[in-house]
């Protein structure tokens, strides 16, 4: 077995605690890999929310999504994760959520993710969180204004009541130009 890289480590994170049926977050859908990964797995009695702000890239995603046959289970919505909140029912519960940080590869360099707004979203993803679910996030920080959302996640997370949430970071540390690394928070 090789050590996986951060993005396919959240993948393999996440699929033993998501079942057929659950309700599950896509916070930043770009090219739907992480989509097509949660659709896989809730099924189609389940129900993957995937938000991204760039139309193409819903519009990609949709027709991968139309190509595997799982357009059923997923709602893909032209807004900001920020907003996550007005999708979720008060009582509503998810088992995941997964955030890949930074730009899209291939698109318009100048659209990124933001710490402000991520932590916005991570806050709703974590309280409608299940017990045992879990939160990822691939933080890429290797483009202007990757640093400052870097440690604005970090200083966040880090602070996160061991009592309730367990807290992993997991990346490789002799790689050269800033690979990502992956946060998983797990609520208890
Ligand atoms: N997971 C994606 C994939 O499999 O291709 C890659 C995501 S890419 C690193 C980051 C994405 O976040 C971009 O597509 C960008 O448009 C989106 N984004 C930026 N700000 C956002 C926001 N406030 N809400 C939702 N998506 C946002």
């Amino acid at each position: 077995m090789n050590l996986e890289p951060a993005v396919k480590y959240s993948h393999t994170l996440l699929s033993p605690i998501i079942a057929q049926g659950d309700t599950v977050v896509d916070a930043t859908v770009g090219n739907g890999n992480d989509t097509l990964f949660l659709a896989s797995r809730v099924g189609a009695t389940g129900h993957v929310l995937g938000f991204d702000v760039q139309q193409p890239a819903l519009d990609r995603t949709a027709t991968q999504l139309t190509l595997t046959g799982m357009t059923r289970q997923v709602r893909l919505i032209h807004d900001g994760h920020e907003h996550l909140d007005q999708y979720l029912e008060p009582q509503q519960q998810i088992t995941a959520a997964i955030f890949n940080l930074g730009y899209l590869p291939g698109s318009n360099k100048q659209i990124i993710t933001h710490g402000e707004t991520t932590i916005s979203a991570l806050k709703t993803c974590l309280a409608h969180l299940r017990r045992g679910g879990i939160v990822a996030l691939v933080v890429y920080y290797g483009h202007p204004g990757g640093e400052q959302e870097k440690e604005t996640v970090l200083q966040t997370v880090k602070q996160l009541d061991q009592q309730q949430y367990s807290v992993l970071q997991y990346g490789f540390i002799n790689q050269i130009h800033q690979p990502p690394f992956l946060l998983a928070i797990q609520k208890r």
